[in-house]
């Protein structure tokens, strides 16, 4: 008998786009996802392979089950690869980083003219992106999930950001995180990595494939190419200067440029129109989105800051300002602690959500602060506030999940360019 079944679990975006593409190869498909009432019943005996949404954990019983039957488990991205062999394939991947590098990698080829799509853990889900032929590339962003459950996945080129404790839930701890994360390489041609952190450091020197380093902060390390203390990018005995690119701003993100530029490097000839291509950069929504300048006041929506750490990193790329902070929704389990020594930058917090009561007890004694409750009233209290300095911002980094308020990050963000919209001045 030949077998013509695909059994996808889990019917999101990704889901609902693999059933279309199966059904148009002519397959039969079986869909299996909790939220809906009837459960179908799988003859394993048909099935050619478990098409598995990353979000699922691999303790599924479905998962369970075909791995007892033998059947194949992939995700859409072994699909797409399956859809278009010709294409070439980068891959990004890392604990931080991965949407910007991927967006800016992506924004470089298309300065460039090539052939483009991006997607994978960011945006459009891996089959819904349109075919580019043998010329083109696609840009995925991949994440440790998607990983684990991909056995197919072939890269031209694999990009490795960095490495922190995170998504230690479904991965146990951080050796197996960093285990999963490194499938990435299982077939890739080439990679390029960041090696910034102990975990990736350690990676990097265990590579057997050709291999572009990176390393930002840190002066004079063995890189190909590095980025010093004072933000220039050193490659090939020519220097660029970070601090230039408004829309990548913060020490973060030089890792980012640095791995995109090198990335760009493996394919285009001339650094300096590389460089070119990284100034017209837009940016990324909801990650330090500059929204208005009223006066002299910045609106910042940084929505995509759900925990501390990603709050940090904003908190450092405006200390030059007077830092008018927004925060607040479902907090993390370790709060915003550890963002201490960033308290006496802060001219005022505005708090918001659920987790207003446990940030005003974290804050009290260090930091002014008032209770808002909603978006709307700490933008207008804060901006009441800025304007009296002379060089002010009003930061939005929550650090905090928005589901209290919100659909989303970018529902939350969303929100925030609205109300910053209407500002009056
Ligand atoms: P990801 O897709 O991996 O979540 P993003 O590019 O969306 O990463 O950035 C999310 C947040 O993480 C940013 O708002 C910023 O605070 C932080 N961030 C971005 N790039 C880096 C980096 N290279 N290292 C550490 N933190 C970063």
């Amino acid at each position: 008998m030949i077998k013509n079944t695909y059994v996808i679990l889990g019917y999101g975006r990704s889901g609902k786009e693999g059933e279309k593409h199966l059904l148009s190869l002519g397959h039969k498909v079986i869909i299996h996802d909790d939220n809906q009432n009837k459960k179908p019943d799988i003859d394993w005996n048909d099935a050619i392979a478990l098409v598995q949404s990353p979000g699922i954990s691999p303790s599924h019983p479905v998962h369970v089950a075909a791995k007892a039957n033998s059947i194949p488990i992939c995700t859409d991205i072994d699909l797409l690869q399956k859809r278009s062999p010709k294409a070439k394939y980068i891959g990004i991947t890392g604990t931080n980083g991965k949407s910007t590098t991927t967006a800016l990698i992506g924004h470089i080829l298309k300065q460039a003219g090539l052939k483009v799509a991006i997607g994978g853990n960011i945006g459009i889900p891996a089959l819904a992106l349109e075919e580019v032929n043998e010329d083109g590339w696609y840009i995925l962003e991949l994440s440790s999930y998607q990983l684990e459950l991909s056995n197919t996945l072939e890269l031209d080129i694999a990009i490795w950001t960095n490495i922190s404790p995170d998504h230690l839930e479904r991965h146990g701890c951080i050796e197996d995180y960093v285990k999963v994360k490194k499938r990435i390489f299982d077939k890739a041609k080439r990679v390029c990595i960041a090696k910034d952190d102990e975990h990736s450091k350690l990676v990097s020197n265990q590579l057997q494939i050709p291999c572009t380093t990176i390393a930002s902060e840190l002066k004079n390390c063995p890189a190909d190419i590095w980025i010093d203390a004072s933000g220039i990018m050193h490659s090939d005995g020519m220097s660029f200067d970070c601090n230039e690119l408004e829309t990548l701003k913060g020490v973060h993100n030089w890792q980012n440029i640095a791995l995109a530029f090198a990335t760009a490097r493996h394919i285009l000839t001339t650094p300096q129109k590389i460089w070119e291509y990284i100034q017209t950069f837009p940016g990324l929504a909801h990650r330090q989105q500059l929204i208005a300048s009223i006066g002299s006041v910045d609106f910042i929506n940084d929505s995509k800051a759900t925990n501390a750490d990603a709050c940090e990193k904003a908190l450092r790329t405006y200390l030059g300002q007077s830092i008018f902070w927004i925060l607040g929704g479902v907090a993390k389990t370790d709060g915003i602690d550890h963002l201490n020594p960033y308290f006496p930058y802060i001219k005022k917090a505005y708090l918001i959500g659920e987790a207003q009561d446990h940030f005003a007890h974290t804050l009290n004694g260090s930091v002014l602060f008032e209770k808002c409750s909603s978006l709307e009233t700490a933008v207008s209290k804060a901006y009441i506030d800025a304007k009296c300095e002379q060089h002010s911002v009003v930061l939005f980094s929550p650090a905090c999940a928005s589901f209290d308020q919100f659909r989303d990050f970018e529902h939350r963000g969303e929100m925030f360019i609205q109300i910053v919209n209407k500002v009056n001045p």
